[in-house]
């Protein structure tokens, strides 16, 4: 409560029914919440909370429901633009990831990263990671900015030499993107300075701010992965990279060491509680307790249900968080992946619940949080952390009716379209379902220009299914 007797706050957000995610998962049936210099300065039942402030502006939420910003654990922001050309009947994406790549331009990169960025907002995503994707990095960063929430980006970085292949066929990029092992570790650093991920006392938090991102898999060396958690100890930094996508990484890491994937990450001194594996599907029951025994996190993503072990990960104590993996085919929609979470695992495996409701939104929250490293500022209202809330519209069918508890609600019912507005240290970036801080026609005319492009050049008849009358 230190916004009390001090002068009136920035924001006070009352009558909203607030789930906190703090310790507790307190539940504010009637709450309000106080920001003052981008934090949460005083929350709690409004009748309490409100009288204790003036505010330079106070909205009455009407019982709306309220969450933490969600935390996007994983995705790719530079393909974007050129979503609906990738082929639908193969996962062989080599044709137009290649001509991506090689025809990445800064204004590609950064229109892609602008129109991924509105649709992780427009879905209450306040903060995402990469893997480390960017070919223009400062565009990416200027993309953040543009639309006023928080990223976590990095440099593209492959720097193994024609170890991609099979289904995953990236093997023509590689051979025009690849690097040193050397300049690999250079960019990294580079990243890491340039964006830092924390500032000193008093200095605004970053929007934008880079990690110690890679690839992974089988795109980097175990001399560079090795070489990046020393960086990242080095620093006090997350390690977040692909790992455990698919069988083939799997049989690779066997023949050639004799271990499973996550095995030789723990041979090799890697593993530990900075350590944060995107994917992480194609795992045994001894690479879950590694991954529990070290406090590493994992990141579902596309392809988790059938073969993965998330809930076998949840109860071990494995912190595990949401990503969605968007970019190319899939939305950036992270409450679309708390639902499939919920529905589709006790799908599958015909038990109920498998992964309960209140499951999946600590995976979105407070989890991802702590994926990213951030779980001091982030994950959760709670006095003190940064103002990133999401506030859900009252306009949709699927907010009403105005039950007590709205978790359920929320996770499995409400569209992410409901979100109404989107505040980031308390400043509203989405208002109204309106972005404030850029004209969001600019970037979609921008966007169709670079996309029609493409579409010429791959040539999208290749890939629909349907025949496209002129
Ligand atoms: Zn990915």
């Amino acid at each position: 409560m230190d916004g009390r007797g001090a002068g009136p706050v920035d924001l006070l957000l009352r009558h909203g029914r607030v789930i906190t995610m703090d310790p507790a998962r307190r539940i504010l049936v009637d709450g309000a919440i106080a920001v003052t210099d981008g934090r949460i300065t005083d929350m709690g039942p409004d009748r309490e909370v409100a009288p204790r402030h003036t505010a330079r502006e106070t909205r009455d939420l009407r019982s709306a429901v309220v969450h933490p910003g969600l935390v996007d654990g994983h995705n790719h922001t530079n393909s974007r633009a050129v979503r609906g050309l990738f082929p639908k009947d193969s996962i062989d994406w080599s044709p137009v990831e290649r001509a991506t790549l090689e025809g990445m331009t800064p204004e590609f990169e950064y229109a892609s990263a602008v129109l991924a960025c509105m649709e992780m907002v427009a879905s209450g995503t306040t903060i995402y990671s990469d893997t480390g994707g960017s070919l223009f990095l400062d565009q990416t960063v200027a993309a953040i900015e543009t639309v006023g929430m928080r990223g976590v980006p990095g440099w593209f970085i492959v720097d193994a030499p024609g170890a991609l292949g099979g289904t995953w066929s990236r093997a023509a990029l590689a051979q025009r993107l690849q690097v040193s092992t050397q300049e690999g570790l250079r960019r990294l650093r580079d990243q890491v300075d340039r964006y830092p991920f924390r500032r000193g006392p008093g200095e605004p938090s970053p929007r934008a701010r880079s990690a110690v991102l890679l690839m992974g898999m089988l795109a980097n060396t175990e001399q560079l992965v090795i070489a990046a958690q020393e960086l990242a100890r080095e620093r006090d930094l997350p390690l977040i990279m692909h790992k455990s996508w698919s069988a083939d990484e799997v049989e690779a890491s066997l023949a050639e060491h004799g271990r499973r994937p996550v095995e030789r990450l723990a041979d090799i001194g890697v593993l530990g509680p900075n350590v944060t594996l995107a994917h992480a599907i194609q795992l045994d029951e001894h690479e879950v307790e590694l991954l529990a025994a070290a406090g590493a996190s994992m990141l579902r993503g596309v392809g988790a249900i059938r073969v993965g072990r998330f809930p076998e990960a949840l109860a071990a104590g494995v912190n595990v968080a949401l990503g969605s993996d968007g970019g190319r085919g899939q939305k950036h929609d992270v409450a679309r992946a708390m639902y499939l979470a919920v529905g589709v695992h006790r799908e599958v495996r015909g038990a109920f619940p498998v992964i309960t409701f209140e499951q999946a939104l600590e995976m979105a929250t407070i989890n991802g949080a702590r994926a990213l490293g951030l779980a001091d500022e982030l994950g959760s209202i709670e006095i003190g952390k940064r103002a990133d809330l999401v506030v859900h519209g009252l306009d949709a069918t699927e907010a009403h009716p105005k039950l007590r508890d709205p978790v359920d609600a929320l996770v499995f019912v409400m569209r992410s379209g409901s979100v109404e507005s989107v505040y980031v240290d308390g400043e509203p970036i989405y208002l109204g379902r309106r972005f404030t801080r850029f004209d969001p026609v600019v970037a979609y005319e921008t966007v169709d220009r670079l996309a029609a492009e493409f579409e010429a050049q791959i040539g999208i008849g290749r890939f629909s299914a349907w025949p496209l009358i002129e």
